[in-house]
């Protein structure tokens, strides 16, 4: 019997439970935009545009912004970077070319290792490290950046129909905090009492 290297739950075999697999594919998702979105906090928070050069940055930005730097300049793909190549040694591989900017590196890294999930979760032994290196590096983007805005829980496609008696189709997604959404094509409402009903009027093959 195993044990989830990241939340030490009891596993059949592999390093990683589902849950944790999940969680690291969508950080892993979210990390070029979190990377893009440090861009916008590179210069310091207060300056006097043309008087720039006279006015002495002060001490307070300095932290904020060396972090941004470190995650920026290496960090963020350097670490992806790092754990990719570990996983193509283990797994026998050569090792990945690195090329392009940082933030196609960035890219290339995180796509590889989500492509590769499956077999980490399965068969790397250091796939909880893996996982906490990810989270912790998006905790550290996230305190610089704040949250990525909410694109919110998919509940399924609108089921309402027109006259003729075409169904909508538009995907409903529902932010925490509200308690009816909208459907952004047809402009019908459902209330949060209507969720399940949505889910089990959901055309086939859709969830
Ligand atoms: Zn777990
Ligand atoms: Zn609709």
């Amino acid at each position: 019997m195993n044990q989830c290297e990241a939340c030490g739950r009891d596993l059949e075999h592999g390093y990683l439970c589902q849950g944790d697999t999940l969680a690291l594919a969508e950080r892993l998702d979210r990390m070029p935009k979190l990377y893009e979105a440090l861009a916008g906090f590179l210069t310091p928070a207060v300056h006097g545009g043309a008087e720039f050069v006279t006015v002495k940055v002060t001490e307070a930005n300095l932290p904020v912004d060396e972090a941004v730097l470190d995650l920026r300049y290496g960090g963020i793909a350097l670490v992806l970077e790092g754990r990719r190549s570990d996983v193509q040694a283990v797994r026998g591989w050569g090792q990945p070319a690195i090329e392009g900017s940082v933030e196609r590196r960035v890219l290339a890294a995180a796509r590889w290792l989500s492509m590769s999930l499956e077999w980490i979760a399965a068969s790397y032994p250091a796939a909880g490290d893996l996982a906490r290196e990810v989270r912790e590096m998006e905790g550290a983007a996230l305190s610089i950046v704040g949250a990525l805005p909410d694109r919110g829980r998919r509940i399924g496609q609108c089921v309402a129909a027109d006259a003729s008696g075409v169904v909508c189709g538009a995907v409903l997604r529902h932010r925490s905090g509200e308690t009816s959404l909208v459907c952004p094509w047809c402009t019908c409402v459902y209330a949060s009492g209507d969720f399940l009903m949505l889910r089990t009027l959901q055309p086939e093959g859709a969830s």
